[in-house]
This record gives C-alpha cells, sequence and structure tokens, in this order.
C-alpha cells in the first residue's frame, strides 16, 4: 500500500515500479506517482547527510 496516497497494489508483491523507502526503521512503498514527488524528498536527505 502506498504510503503516502493509499493506493494499494495488486497482487502480493510491490511493483517494481513503486519505490521503497526506509524510513525510522520503517519500511514503505509509494505508488509510481507519489514516488516522482517523493524522491526529491529522499534526494534532498541524502544530500544533507553528505555535508
Ligand atoms: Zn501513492
Amino acid at each position: 500500500m502506498c504510503a503516502r496516497c493509499g493506493t494499494v497494489a495488486e497482487g502480493d508483491t510491490v511493483p517494481v515500479t513503486w519505490l521503497s523507502a526506509v524510513e525510522d526503521g520503517r519500511r514503505l512503498h509509494f505508488c509510481e506517482s507519489c514516488a516522482r514527488l517523493h524522491i526529491r524528498a529522499i534526494e534532498s536527505r541524502l544530500d544533507s547527510l553528505w555535508w
């Protein structure tokens, strides 16, 4: 299930087009459209780790 919009993936496995991320020790999944929006937040967070 998408952690952002609540879209439920078909089948038992997460589609390859979905983004999975670990936040606060929990594995979250984001659907294709939400992943595009969320990837910026993830990347900016990763960038901050490099500083
Ligand atoms: Zn979504």
